[in-house]
């Protein structure tokens, strides 16, 4: 279910809209306003939501849209003619320039509903430079009564001459009860696997939600006792890797909750005090195979494919997970434990 369904803002998402709204009143709204977050918290979510406020005909200042009105019903048909949606067409990895030109041409016109005119570029990293440079023209002459919704998960490479031209709007959880309290409302359960999917995302509501959803927290149980197998050599690394290429982001994310327990194991650590419960004879496994030293090189191998899931970069990161698959096969008999 997204919010934009719902026709509401999520706790996280109220004092970043109730500023916008401020500044709206105040006529103070910039041109241009580069939206941080993470996904799973909502981000495109809530710039529809903005969107279709600032469309409508009937807008409860503090509240959001009415619904009802002839230009929340073309919003929601994904006609409207004043709002331009920029988002990666399928198949591609970057946003054409096209588009963006296509989307500059919208923005000069005049508006077809006499009110505002709003584009919304889901992921301002699918840019190229050439795309970047089309666009900055945009920022630096805009028309009256336009805005430009950037959308980033980090300020990390974001251009500074986007930086500097745009307002800077977080959009985010910033702790676990947040998320907790948030889940708790929606769901009548709040199980084992949504504990563990919480540790996962602690900041990234709707990712714990997916995950639960989609059953993921299961399959992913299984991948930890298929890299048991490749730590104690009894099935190929590359096979493993391609086994769950597919899945590759959730694998990233249970490594890591999958050494922090290994490593609580070798000091000591009870099958209670571990996060992955249900696994534990495959982290006992890796556990006894390898030893502290050679799970930690592995934990800050996982850690840096994480930093290359962040900056989206796919090609170095199929081959990233192929040689960290390789490279655990060589830790585990490389840092052999010995028995004690
Ligand atoms: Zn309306």
């Amino acid at each position: 279910m997204s919010l934009f369904e719902e026709n509401s803002l999520t706790p996280w998402q109220e004092g970043p809209f109730a500023h916008l709204s401020q500044q709206l009143a105040q006529d103070q709204l910039p041109h241009s306003i580069l939206v941080l977050g993470e996904d799973g918290v909502g981000r495109d979510d809530f710039c529809q939501f903005v969107a279709q406020w600032m469309l409508c005909n009937a807008p409860d200042k503090g509240q959001g849209y009415c619904g009802q009105c002839k230009s929340c019903q073309l919003f929601e048909a994904g006609t409207h003619p004043d709002y331009h949606l920029l988002q990666i067409e399928e198949g591609k990895t970057q946003i054409a320039i096209s588009q963006v030109r296509e989307l500059i041409e919208h923005m000069q016109e005049s508006a077809h509903q006499a009110g505002w005119k709003l584009a919304n570029i889901t992921d301002i990293h699918a840019l190229n430079a050439s795309s970047f440079n089309a666009l900055l023209k945009t920022l630096e002459e805009p028309q009256e009564n336009t805005l430009l919704l950037l959308q980033a998960e980090q300020l990390q490479g974001v251009p500074a001459t986007i930086k500097s031209r745009a307002q800077i709007l977080k959009v985010g959880v910033t702790n676990t009860s947040m998320t907790r309290e948030w889940l708790k409302q929606r769901h009548d359960f709040f199980d084992e696997e949504m504990e563990t999917a919480l540790q996962l995302f602690p900041t990234a509501p709707y990712k714990v939600e997916a995950f639960v959803e989609n059953g993921e927290a299961f399959k992913s149980g299984e991948f930890i006792f298929d890299y048991a197998d490749v730590i104690t050599a009894t099935q190929p690394p590359m096979d493993i890797a391609q086994r769950w290429q597919e899945e590759l982001e959730n694998c990233v994310f249970w490594c890591q909750l999958m050494f922090h327990d290994v490593l609580l194991l070798q000091q000591g650590g009870k099958e209670n005090d571990i996060q992955l419960q249900k696994q534990h004879k495959a982290l006992a496994e890796i556990a006894s195979t390898v030893n502290a030293k050679g799970v930690t090189l592995l934990l800050n191998k996982i850690i840096e494919i994480q930093r290359l899931i962040k900056l989206k970069s796919p090609a170095n990161l199929m081959a990233s997970w192929q040689s960290f698959l390789i490279y655990s096969a060589q830790i585990a008999i490389k840092y052999k434990k010995l028995e004690s």
